[in-house]
């Protein structure tokens, strides 16, 4: 299905459509403090744009340093060509060593590569202990959001499926017991895990160590307590220096959530003794990617979720509504470039207002880039022709100011004097979804010269 067919789903609940909104928002405005709190911020942006750029000028002979270092440092280091390449390698490693429990912390590399589904189909229980993941694990359903999977859902809802499925009290919504009945059933399956799956914020070459960022600790509580560690990171997860991590951590919690730092910041180097650490570096559509000069620099993205949290079709629209693993505009751009067919109509899914690539800690330069994704969709026959003649109308009005102010003031008219029906027709998209304000819309003007001469206005 489309991006608006998704969308609409959404939408159709109006409640829950502006609820998510606002929650999504509150992110976004606890950013905006913690971001004018640093006066350094833009030149910690910066640092972090340049020494993303560096390191993907130079990404193999990082890589090589990496796993160099990190093979010295007493980790296996695996290499995954796609996605069914990491999916293997994981399997095969939890079957030499019979490990049949894997408890799994928050990765959206293994989201992309469907990992959860194929290792329960060869019979792997895979529980993820993050509790947003949980939960939207318990749902069926995959993350709404790369930073909060469940952000989607009503405490209600998640009370209803702990009672169906944790055995909590029925009508149980209040989100602290929820949360203490959560950590009893994660602590649970930690205690009898045989693996434990992690993801990479960042591999430092230099160290040849991973560095995890969680709020929650579930990461480092799988680290510690199973006999085997296994991590997954997509190859652009690298950084060439210990010192370059402060650049990154200084602006990842402060993007995200608005904290100023995550609660751990664990950093991994070598298997605890008896342990043994696995690093499976994953490609899956990275190095083609890289191979497209327009669209490099997606290749920074440190997945902090804040240009979906100011986006503001993201926040409309729900994360389900993208049909791709990643929602919101990082994964707009990224779409495309894994199936331009199947997600053509992504890039267009965007009001192009900017906002993501101000707040963008990295500075990818999401809206250039899903500008052009349009373009190149356009040029291989990708986009409708309906779309295509709205654009060329649209690009004709707006190239005219004199035919811009025309279509404005025709479009006032028809608000005010159009006929009902006709504004609530299928012909109007916009009211599909909405329900128009009653009577007339007056603007300023119109009400200024009405008033002008009756006395004090303003
Ligand atoms: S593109 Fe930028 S703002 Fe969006 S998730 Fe990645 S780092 Fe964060």
């Amino acid at each position: 299905m489309s991006h608006p067919d998704l969308a609409r789903r959404f939408l159709a609940d109006q409640a829950r459509t502006t609820w998510h909104d606002q929650a999504v928002w509150s992110f976004r405005a606890k950013r905006d403090l913690q971001a004018h709190g640093i006066p350094e911020w833009e030149a910690l942006r910066d640092a972090a744009a340049g020494i993303k750029a560096h390191t993907m000028s130079r990404l193999a002979e990082y890589l090589e340093e990496f796993e160099r270092n990190a093979t010295r440092n007493g980790a296996v280091v695996h290499w995954a060509r796609d996605a069914a390449g990491h999916n293997r390698i994981v399997l095969d490693i939890l079957r030499e060593r019979g490990a049949t429990r894997l408890v799994k912390s928050k990765s959206m590399l293994t989201e992309e590569c469907g990992l959860n589904p194929f290792l329960e189909a060869h019979g792997i229980t895979v529980t993820d202990t993050d509790l947003g993941e949980r939960i939207v694990q318990l749902s069926g359903m995959g993350p709404s959001h790369i930073v909060a999977p469940a952000i989607h859902l009503r405490r209600e809802e998640v009370g209803d499926l702990f009672h169906r499925l944790l055995g909590t009290p029925e009508g149980l919504s209040d989100p602290t017991v929820l949360t203490a009945a959560a950590r009893l059933h994660l602590r649970e399956r930690f205690l009898a895990c045989d693996a434990a799956l992690t993801g990479a914020n960042f591999g430092v070459a230099e160290t040849g160590g991973i560095v995890v960022v969680t709020n929650e600790g579930n990461a480092d509580l799988g680290i510690t307590l199973a006999p085997l560690h296994i991590a997954s990171m997509g190859i652009e997860k690298l950084i060439p220096r210990l010192e370059h991590l402060a650049v990154f951590v200084r602006l990842l919690a402060r993007s995200t959530t608005g904290q100023p730092i995550s609660a751990y910041t664990s950093h991994v180097h070598a298997p605890r003794p008896g342990a043994e650490l696995h690093i499976v570096i994953v490609d899956n559509g990275r190095t083609a990617q890289l191979a497209r000069p327009e669209f490099r620099g997606s290749l920074h993205c440190i997945r902090c979720g804040a240009c979906l949290n100011t986006c503001p079709v993201f926040r409309r629209s729900g994360g389900y509504s993208y049909g791709y693993v990643l929602p919101g505009p990082i994964g707009q751009v990224l779409a495309p470039g894994a199936d331009p067919r199947a997600h053509r109509d992504l890039p267009f899914a965007s009001s192009l207002c900017l906002s993501c690539g101000d707040v963008c800690p990295v500075k990818v330069d999401l809206p250039d880039q899903l500008y052009r994704w349009r373009q190149r969709l356009g040029e291989r026959g990708l986009v409708s022709r309906r779309k295509r003649a709205a654009m060329r109308a649209m690009g004709w009005v707006m190239a005219r100011p004199a035919w811009y102010e025309r279509a404005g003031r025709l479009a006032r008219w028809g608000l005010r004097h159009g006929p009902r029906w006709l504004l609530m027709s299928r012909l109007n998209p916009w009211a599909r979804e909405r329900e128009l304000p009653e009577g007339p819309a007056e603007t300023f003007r119109d009400w200024y010269r009405k008033h002008r001469g009756r006395g004090p206005v303003l």
